[in-house]
């Protein structure tokens, strides 16, 4: 048995949900949308079910799907990709992940990551030999400093991960953030791994700024997409990754021994959903910025503090900053059980026993009745 998962327990968004079917609470803990996301993506994805090929897609992607990734990027980020030699289709972000993990570093390897993180991290970097190095971000700016830069890189680093935006803080790395990190990037020639699955869901008009769009990471970002998020569809699983052709080809190695290929119907789906007009998308975001400040209000107003949601399905809680005493992991298990709402403590996304988080994670991509609900209760049980 690996050593990596013996001391692993079930995903904190597993569990929470079991419980939440179990007590029968709302659950606003695992990140999906309470209803499925654009109709015409399902017909087109049910419609290429029945009407084209089920064997086998190619190993790196379909053409049409690689082309419209290219053409996305290209309308809406201003990225030059080539869809043959700068694309690959992933069975989700999580398998891109695993793919540019496994394949981009050598054991003994030291990996930087900016903790708070996304859960899936550091167990992958862990299974790869890696070393994982953590730097400590805070509420509410989440933002890292040049000193723990320096302190964070050594001549072992080879890569580092982020989020943009970030699950769970939500905030998006602005250029100046991404120009410092970028010369220390360049100066120890490693890699950059960008999680940017949350890249269409930004709210109050600000703007998403990529790993590829930083001047010096050309060749050294890896950036990571998802169709679940931008269709409001997580259970499809297809994701993509861009990169210099030298990376992708790497990366592919790895892929073609892990998933191989990604369902045809739903390449063909994505591919159909990447071309819809860009106000197809605004519409959803728009809908579910109006259910964050629907969350906002309530929580508010039911004495919680909240922090800034920036982008995100997810709204977070300052615990102590709302005079509750409790540790993030205590109020989730009393909000499960006793109030009846599932919520993910930010402690999930932190090294094992150290020092954790008292803030929780709210999803707010529910109807406004499931919102209003989840609101009560948790006010009542203050
Ligand atoms: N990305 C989802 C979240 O943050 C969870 C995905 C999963 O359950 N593996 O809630």
């Amino acid at each position: 048995l690996n050593p990596v998962y013996a001391g692993l327990g079930t995903t904190i968004f597993t569990t929470m949900s079991a419980l939440a079917a179990e007590t029968g609470a709302i659950n606003l803990g695992q990140g999906f949308p309470e209803t499925d996301g654009f109709p015409e993506v399902r017909e087109a994805a049910a419609r290429a079910l029945t009407d084209s090929s089920n064997q086998y897609a190619p190993m790196k992607g379909q053409g049409a799907l690689l082309e419209a990734v290219a053409g996305f990027y290209g309308r809406t980020q201003g990225l030059s990709l080539d869809p043959a030699k700068n694309v690959l289709i992933t069975s989700g972000a999580t398998e891109a992940l695993a793919a540019a993990v496994f394949s981009l570093i050598s054991p003994g390897d030291e990996v930087i990551v900016f903790e708070p993180h996304y859960d899936a991290y550091a167990p992958l970097i862990e299974r790869a030999g890696g070393v994982v190095v953590r730097v400590r971000l805070n509420p509410p700016d989440w933002r890292f400093t040049e000193a723990q830069l320096t302190k964070a890189f050594s001549p072992r680093t080879r890569m580092v991960m982020v989020t943009t935006p970030n699950n769970p803080t939500t905030r998006l790395i602005p250029p100046e953030d991404w120009a410092l990190l970028a010369r220390f990037c360049v100066a120890h020639r490693a890699c950059v791994v960008s999680d940017e699955v949350w890249e269409q869901v930004v709210f109050d008009g600000t703007t998403h700024h990529g790993v590829l769009n930083v001047p010096g990471l050309e060749t050294l970002g890896v950036k990571i997409g998802s169709a679940g998020k931008l269709f409001a569809l997580t259970g499809w699983k297809v994701g993509f990754v861009c990169a210099h052709e030298r990376l992708i080809n790497q990366m592919a190695k790895a892929h073609q021994f892990l998933t191989f290929a990604t369902p045809p119907m739903l390449q063909s789906a994505v591919a159909f959903g990447l071309g819809l007009p860009d106000g197809r998308f605004a519409e959803e975001v728009a809908a579910l910025q109006r259910s964050r400040d629907r969350l906002r209000a309530g929580l508010e107003a039911g004495g919680f503090r909240t922090l800034p949601s920036e982008g995100t399905y997810f709204l977070n809680i300052d615990l102590p900053g709302s005079g509750v005493a409790l540790d993030g992991q205590a109020f989730a298990l009393r909000g499960v059980k006793e109030a009846g709402v599932a919520t993910i403590p930010l402690d999930a996304f932190c090294a094992p026993g150290g020092e954790g988080l008292p803030v929780v994670r709210l999803c707010f991509a529910k109807s406004d009745a499931t919102l209003d609900r989840g609101i009560e209760r948790l006010s009542a049980a203050r």
